[in-house]
């Protein structure tokens, strides 16, 4: 049994209906849901457009990793998000990344550390995602990073405290 924690955010449709059904999705076929947190509203990340639902989740899986992040993207695919769609989205904007109904990231793996063609765990961006941080803090602002060392509380005030130091928030 390994405990993977999970990231799930979208901004387009019911964005509460679609969190509450990924979380049950998840529950039926990654593991039984440990924990979750709130829901945290943010603004997008990387381009302009309605504002993100972020909720973290604690998972007890039988999973391997690459086979938790088989069962998100079905999960995903299922409610709704069309990657296809996406990229063209991409193409014509430019932009790093578009409006989604439901996105959902692996964020840890127990404490594995994952460098893989598909897979990147902890989740590479981790340290810089605000919009991570704070949902994770609410369930397990003690966890340790595999790598930094630092908890989940330690990089959220490290980020917080960059943000200040630069007004324009970047
Ligand atoms: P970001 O990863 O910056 O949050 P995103 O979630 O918009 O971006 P996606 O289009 O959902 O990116 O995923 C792109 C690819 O990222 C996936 O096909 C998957 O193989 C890969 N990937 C690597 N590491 C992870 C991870 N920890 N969790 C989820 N996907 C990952
Ligand atoms: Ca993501
Ligand atoms: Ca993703």
């Amino acid at each position: 049994m390994a405990r993977v924690v999970l990231l799930a955010g979208g901004n387009t449709g019911d964005v509460k209906r679609t969190l509450q059904s990924a979380q049950q999705l998840v529950n039926d076929r990654v593991g039984a849901v440990l924990r979750c947190s709130h829901r945290y509203e943010s603004e997008p990340w990387g381009f302009s457009g309605d504002r993100f639902s972020n909720q973290a989740l604690e998972v007890s899986t039988d999973l391997a990793p690459e086979e938790v992040l088989d069962a998100v993207q079905r999960i995903e695919c299922e409610l709704g998000r069309n990657r296809a769609a996406e990229t063209l989205e991409k193409a014509r904007t430019g932009a790093a990344y578009v409006s989604r109904p439901i996105d959902i990231d692996i964020l840890f793996y127990d404490d594995a550390v994952i460098r893989s063609e598909r897979l990147t765990v902890p989740h590479p961006r981790l340290a810089e995602r605000e919009f991570a941080l704070v949902p994770l803090c609410e369930i397990m602002r003690g966890r340790r990073h595999p790598v930094s060392g630092l908890t989940v509380a330690q990089m959220l005030g490290a980020l917080r405290a960059q943000s200040s130091e630069q007004p324009c928030g970047k």
